[in-house]
């Protein structure tokens, strides 16, 4: 418990997506000490994440800036969040100078999708890399581009959305306003949806053991999986394919070096990359594909907490 001023600067990196808040102190290679984690108070973030705050920083004297991963589009330019599914309209207005304010320390802020990809590639799957794509696939469909090691975050902050990328020109409507979009077949939700569909119409399906769970989530179903149940491995085989599609998408667009899968769904491991490699190997243009590694992410529930941390370490930097 020293607060000795010879103590390296860390940061606390805070995770908002998932319904969760999950907080940690990070030190400056993205290493996890301390760590909080509790029910997301969406009503009252700016309270909430200062008692965090404050609460991580007891004994912390070294603590130089703090990173906040946000489930939605954070504007780069302005700091300000322009849409979120999960924070109410009501506490989005200025988060970051209200963060500011509150908690006395510099604040970045950045969509989830983008700090967890900052993590896994400073920390995790991406270690070794220069240019990497991030993918994580849960509630939502988030991705993320780094390029030369820097977040590539485009014109306004909003690169990377592949979750949006048309899969099924026939398909779903989809939440962004156009029909068919990657996640509107192979997000959390979504997977559950198309499984329940399946179940409903397919008298042999009936044998897995989710058709007696009528409030199964994605990660039952890969559970499931797991455990050898037929119908929650097709299921997992062809959201495999469904993401598999868009990977291909994402190689000839960018020949990028290594793709980095993360998010709930990817608990399932080899059983849903296996079938997103096949499918990516089936339509991608073949010297692309070759060029390309995809793996899974190694820092799980992490990713996004280590990678806000991070992006608040180089904004002391600059
Ligand atoms: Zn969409």
């Amino acid at each position: 418990m020293s607060s000795s001023p010879q103590r390296l600067p860390s940061f606390i990196g805070i995770d908002l997506s998932g319904r969760k808040l999950r907080a940690a102190i990070v030190n400056a290679e993205g290493a996890i000490g301390e760590r909080r984690e509790e029910p997301l108070a969406a009503d009252h973030l700016v309270e909430q994440v200062n008692n965090v705050v404050k609460n991580l920083r007891v004994g912390h004297s070294e603590i130089a800036a703090a990173g906040i991963a946000i489930p939605g589009l954070v504007n780069r330019q302005t700091d300000r969040v322009v849409a979120s599914r999960d924070l109410p309209s009501s506490v989005r207005d200025d988060l970051h100078s209200e963060f500011a304010k509150t908690t006395g320390l510099r604040i970045e802020l950045e969509n989830d999708a983008n700090a967890a990809a900052y993590g896994e590639y400073i920390a995790g799957s991406g270690r070794g890399s220069r240019d990497m794509f991030y993918i994580t696939i849960g509630e939502g469909i988030g991705g993320a581009i780094i390029l030369g090691g820097k977040l590539w975050t485009g014109a306004s902050g909003f690169a990377g959305e592949v979750g949006h990328i048309t899969i099924d020109t026939e398909g779903a409507e989809c939440e962004c306003g156009n029909t068919g979009c990657l996640e509107t077949v192979a997000s959390s939700p979504n997977i559950v949806r198309r499984a329940n569909e399946r179940l409903n119409r397919d008298s042999t399906s009936s044998l897995s053991k989710l058709g007696l769970n009528k409030n199964f989530t994605a990660a039952d179903l890969v559970h499931e999986a797991k455990n050898g149940d037929d119908f929650s491995l097709m299921m997992i085989e062809r959201t495999g394919r469904y993401i598999g599609t868009g990977v291909a998408s994402i190689i000839n667009l960018l020949n990028i070096e290594r793709i980095v899968m993360g998010g709930e769904v990817m608990e399932a491991g080899k059983l849903i990359l296996d079938p997103i490699i096949h499918e990516a190997k089936r339509r991608a243009f073949q010297p692309c594909f070759e060029a390309t590694q995809i793996i899974t992410g190694t820092l799980g529930g992490d990713a996004a907490a280590i990678g806000a941390a991070m992006l608040a370490r180089d904004s002391t930097a600059r």
